[in-house]
């Protein structure tokens, strides 16, 4: 039987093969690798995209982070608010900074940060928040700035999954004080490699963010503090400003097909993903939650269908942490054992997303 993509990035660039290479060819005919003309450009265009009046192009997604922590002066000593249901590096630059990430349990409904368990996170060591856009679709952004707000504590987005989402009309990555996105290939808006991008309204934080990644420097060899090399390369603004003219269509599309499987999927013994009211997802993963999950995976397997489990585990119980994070998000845990993603892609055909419906309910 053949196997179906889980995501299909080949049917993209079939579609932009000419002016891809045509971008890629105009990097490589003028030469300026760091910090081109194409890098301006793309930043531009984030920012008009999202509506963040800065949009600062980074090596990728974990960079995008690491700096608006770094931005916001965490270390030693503070604690940073996490959900405990993500992919491991929100946890992770935490870690870095040598700050103490708090884990906070999630909505058993989104999967993101339930706001309901803030407050009793919040010490006075917390310097930031750090609600996570899981799956494509936001964190109660509302909810989470409003206790955030009364407390003086900085949010930062954790939008690596949910460029292009809309919560109650605002773009994903203009909900915060900062917001990190993501641009590796399998993102919605994914590059030919590693990438990602800052976000802020703040024009003191921008500068900061903008000095940090490029080893502190204020002009040229005057380093002002300890940054890291964390700059977007030329050829890869390049590629996504080719792919950001395809984006728009690519939300709609993901939005059709998450809406479709959800149609056909919901009456049956698994539970579909729940949107929140006036909001989108951009279906970063299209994920189920099953019960005997290794199992309907093995049978999906069998009959040529591939899923993925965006996450298996919690972050506090990662073995990085040792066990040294008291475990306290049981709906976490929960969603960890239980959560599995469909193929998904905006170009994912009706026939076979039909095929892919036709199997799960032959296995379910
Ligand atoms: C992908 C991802 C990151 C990291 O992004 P990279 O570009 O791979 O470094 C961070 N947080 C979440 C939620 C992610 O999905």
């Amino acid at each position: 039987m053949s196997q179906i993509p889980f995501i299909d990035l080949k049917a993209q660039y079939e579609l932009i093969k000419p002016q891809m290479k045509e971008a890629i060819d105009k990097v490589l005919e003028h030469g300026q690798f760091i910090m081109g003309p194409e890098l301006k450009e793309l930043e531009e265009k984030l920012s008009k995209f999202t509506g963040a009046k800065h949009a600062i192009a980074v090596s990728s997604g974990t960079d995008a982070l690491l700096l608006s922590m770094m931005a916001l002066d965490i270390g030693p000593g503070d604690e940073v608010i996490v959900p405990d249901f993500s992919f491991f590096a929100t946890a992770e630059m935490v870690e870095f900074l040598r700050a103490t990430p708090v884990f906070v349990d999630i909505d058993p409904k989104t999967y993101n940060l339930d706001p309901e368990h803030l407050e009793k996170n919040i010490s006075d060591k917390t310097k930031a928040i750090v609600p996570v856009s899981l799956y494509g679709q936001c964190a109660d952004m509302d909810a989470i700035n409003a206790v955030a707000k009364a407390q003086n504590i900085p949010v930062i987005e954790d939008a690596a999954q949910s460029f292009g989402a809309t919560y109650k009309g605002k773009q994903s990555c203009n909900l915060s004080t900062l917001a990190a996105t993501s641009f590796f290939p399998a993102k919605p808006l994914g590059g030919y490699g590693d990438g990602g991008a800052v976000f802020t309204n703040d024009d003191e934080l921008a500068v900061k963010v903008r000095e940090l990644l490029n080893h502190g420097q204020q002009g040229r060899y005057n380093h002002t503090s300890i940054g890291i090399n964390g700059r977007c390369d030329t050829l890869q603004a390049a590629i996504l400003l080719v792919k950001l003219e395809l984006f728009p269509e690519e939300v709609r599309l993901r939005g059709k097909i998450g809406q479709r499987y959800t149609d056909h999927l919901k009456d049956l013994n698994l539970q579909t993903p729940r949107l929140m009211k006036d909001c989108t997802s951009v279906y970063a993963q299209y994920t189920v939650e099953v019960n005997n999950r290794s199992e309907v995976q093995k049978k999906l397997q069998e009959l040529g269908v591939p899923t993925a489990v965006h996450y298996p585990t919690v972050m506090s119980r990662q073995p990085a942490f040792a066990g040294k994070y008291p475990n306290q998000c049981p709906i976490s845990e929960r969603a960890a054992s239980r959560v599995m993603s469909l193929p998904m892609h905006p170009y994912l055909k009706e026939d076979v997303q039909d095929e892919i419906i036709s199997k799960i309910k032959q296995v379910l």
